[in-house]
């Protein structure tokens, strides 16, 4: 009887699992050729600095503009591009495109901030992964100081002490590093003092329940006096409301990204809205 029920499990599961199994094959397949076609894009979200409301830097974010399915967001395609070994390709590009519109946007004058770029775990194990940044910003023309780069606990703490090797690389050649979505991750705060990093980027899911929730409010205030005991500065993600910006503010939180401010754009978008931020400090 046991066999007989196993059989139908079987028969049960199988095309689902099959079906899934097709469909990341299909999409990473389709992942490939989009890399060739060209159907890669990058938005750029701006990071604002609380003390002056000026633009401190942009975030680069990518999106995958399919023909017939539209934009694809990031969580559709990272993993399997992660699974796949595509994020190497992927992650070259992000970075030369990120440096390149970088590059047009100083020369028009407009700004003059980093650009924070997302690492992938398999970015960041990549021994050569320094020298290639190196190469990709001399080439456009910046400076290490003009980039970002964004790390998550998990990265980290998946062999400390070999990141602290590679972040000390990165740093030492002049690029800033931020841990991304942190608390969301276990990393020690022993060892958060040990790490080369600048800044902390305080997840979505504790500034989305600011100011009311009382848990969010206590979590936000720590990572905040975590960050200033060690000298870091904090980045608080998914802004997007004045009672949140009043209350980030007040506990002295540097720097702010989110909807409040402005959605992720696209470059042209990008350009006018540092115009308009150029424009508005003039006339301040
Ligand atoms: P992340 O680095 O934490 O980026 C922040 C995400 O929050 C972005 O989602 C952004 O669009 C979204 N966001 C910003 N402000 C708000 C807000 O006020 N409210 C809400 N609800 N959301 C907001 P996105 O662009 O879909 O990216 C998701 C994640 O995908 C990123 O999270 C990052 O981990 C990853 N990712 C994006 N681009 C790249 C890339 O080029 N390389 C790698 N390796 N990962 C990337
Ligand atoms: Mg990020
Ligand atoms: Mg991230
Ligand atoms: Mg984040």
């Amino acid at each position: 009887r046991a066999k007989q029920e196993g059989k139908n499990r079987y028969r049960f599961f199988a095309p689902e699992i099959n079906a899934q199994a097709s469909e990341r094959l299909f999409m990473a397949n389709s992942l490939r050729a989009a890399l060739d076609r060209d159907e890669l894009r990058l938005v750029f979200q701006p990071c604002m600095d609380f003390a002056t409301l000026e633009v401190a830097g942009v975030e680069a974010l990518v999106r995958w503009e399919h023909p017939q399915k539209g934009t694809i967001l990031p969580s559709r395609f990272i993993s399997l591009a992660e699974e796949s070994g595509l994020i190497e390709p992927i992650g070259e590009w992000v970075l030369r495109e990120a440096a390149r519109r970088v590059r047009e946007w100083k020369n028009a004058g407009i700004f003059a901030g980093r650009v924070a770029v997302n690492l992938s775990p398999r970015q960041f194990r990549r021994s050569d992964l320094a020298s290639r940044l190196l190469v990709v910003l001399d080439e456009a023309g910046l400076a290490p100081r003009d980039l970002e780069l964004e790390v998550t606990e998990g990265m980290i703490m998946e062999h400390p002490e070999r990141a602290v090797v590679v972040l000390t690389e990165l740093v030492a050649a002049g690029v800033s590093i931020s841990i991304d979505d942190f608390g969301t991750g276990y990393s020690s705060l022993a060892y958060l003092k040990r790490f080369p990093v600048h800044s902390l980027k305080i997840d979505r899911s504790f500034v989305s329940g600011l100011p009311g929730d009382r848990n969010d409010r206590s979590l936000t205030r720590a990572v905040v006096a975590v960050a200033k005991s060690l000298g870091l500065s904090v980045v608080a993600e998914g802004v997007e409301h004045a009672g949140q910006v009043d209350f980030l503010r007040r506990i002295g939180c540097d720097f702010a990204q989110g909807h409040y401010f402005s959605r992720p754009l696209d470059p042209a978008a990008l350009g006018a809205f540092l115009r308009e931020a150029r424009t508005q400090e003039a006339h301040s």
